[in-house]
């Protein structure tokens, strides 16, 4: 077999092209292949398919393919260009790649594979490729999934911040909850960074959203209000951001009293920051004991934290009125508690407590968004060469938008 059909058949090309000429250089462990196409008057038009009168080629191209032998395989061809009656002067379709890239479409293909796994460095190096090149495959892949969506219902959404880097930048996450996947990143947190999600949803599932989690956060709730019908009754703000609060407020009572016992000389409250903010079943028996001397003092500290794990227990109720029941109950315990950090989330959970207690008809907190979260770090982690936010948010798309992301001319 001649090294052109060879070629040919690893490369899986088909007529109406065929290999030219190969161009072995051992010295730069490189392989050129020359691909050539047969004398057809009409080629399909790219946009319609309408067969198209041959207007010109473009200059020669190259496309990087996956390595042959360990050769680094070059494909060079000169476009040709139809001119369709609808559409006017187009490059056609070539079957090996997408329009724009420098890659083949089985070069991007593998690319893309490897870069779920392993880091953009690992990619590069592995494949001899730049960050810019590493970029614009994720950019393309993207892009193309994302077009590729289709419109699933999406019924229980959670919107999230992400910080982007150390500082305060941040990222607006929104997150399919029942699929576990990134629907839509903008940058910032304001009003407009939600704004910008819903017109990428069709009628239908603007319809059909039945309930968003989300922090305490203004800006997103005006989002919400303006857009999403119902709001009111559909916005949940997420159980653990509400804990959270209640154990902030834990852990200011906890320093200060630390401070004044300290300076009386008692040390009962020294190294105990984290048995108050963790959750005792996690301890082990013997620091479990311990702390529960700790708790059942009469330490202000012990106060504040049964404060805080009697408030969360309003997430066990099945139903509203008992569950209203306790609250009122548990703030009027909380407001005469002396405690000013305590009194103070008492008064912001009474302020937001509409949209808090909508957890027991929705059952959803972003915590959901767990596995997205660990996922979006992992992505921080082994992508410290982002030159800027896109690039970041363009990852993020990539690794948790669970998107198709394979080059057409693969499938
Ligand atoms: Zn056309």
């Amino acid at each position: 077999m001649e090294d052109r059909e060879l070629y040919g058949r690893i490369l899986g090309i088909q007529s109406p092209w065929s290999v030219a000429a190969v161009d072995l250089q051992p010295a730069s462990g490189e392989v050129h292949i020359y691909l050539s196409h047969d004398a057809l008057p009409e080629w399909p038009c790219p946009e319609c398919a309408t067969p198209s009168r041959l207007y010109d080629h473009q200059p020669e191209r190259r496309w990087r393919h996956l390595d042959t032998c360990q050769y680094r395989t070059i494909l060079h061809a000169g476009p040709p260009r139809c001119q369709c009656p609808n559409h006017g002067v187009r490059v056609v379709k070539l079957p090996w790649a997408e329009p724009s890239s420098r890659f083949t479409a089985l070069f991007e293909a593998l690319a893309i594979a490897w870069l779920r796994s392993a880091s953009q460095k690992a990619v590069a190096e592995q494949l001899g490729l730049s960050w810019d090149e590493i970029h614009g495959i994720m950019e393309r892949a993207v892009k193309r999934g994302l077009q590729r969506r289709q419109s699933e219902p999406v019924p229980r959404l959670g919107v999230d911040e992400k910080a982007f880097r150390k500082g305060h930048k941040y990222l607006t996450l929104v997150n399919d909850l029942t699929r576990g996947r990134v629907l839509y990143v903008a940058e910032d947190r304001k009003q407009e960074s939600l704004d910008g999600f819903w017109s990428t949803l069709t009628p239908a599932q603007h319809e059909g959203i039945e309930a968003v989690a989300m922090d305490m956060w203004d800006p997103y709730v005006a989002s919400v209000r303006e857009h999403v019908a119902g709001a009111d009754r559909k916005i949940v703000f997420d159980k653990f951001h509400v804990a959270q609060h209640l154990s902030q407020a834990v852990d200011e009572v906890r320093r200060k009293e630390n401070k004044a016992l300290r300076a009386g000389g008692d040390d009962r409250l020294v190294g105990t920051r984290y048995d108050w903010l963790r959750n005792p079943a996690a301890a082990d028996a013997r620091d479990r004991r311990a702390f529960a001397a700790l708790r059942h003092s009469e330490l202000k500290t012990a106060r504040a934290w049964a404060l805080k794990e009697t408030a969360m227990s309003l997430y066990n109720y099945t139903y509203e009125g008992p569950a209203r029941k306790h609250f009122q109950w548990w703030h009027r315990w909380a407001v005469r508690s002396r405690l000013r950090p305590t009194i103070e989330v008492a008064g912001m959970m009474k302020r937001r407590f509409a949209n808090i207690i909508t957890y027991l008809r929705h059952r959803i907190t972003n915590a959901a968004s767990e596995s997205i979260n660990a996922r979006i770090q992992w992505v921080k982690y082994t992508a410290r060469g982002f030159r800027n936010k896109q690039n970041f948010i363009n990852a993020i798309y990539f690794h948790c938008g669970g998107l198709d992301l394979a080059p057409a001319a693969t499938k």
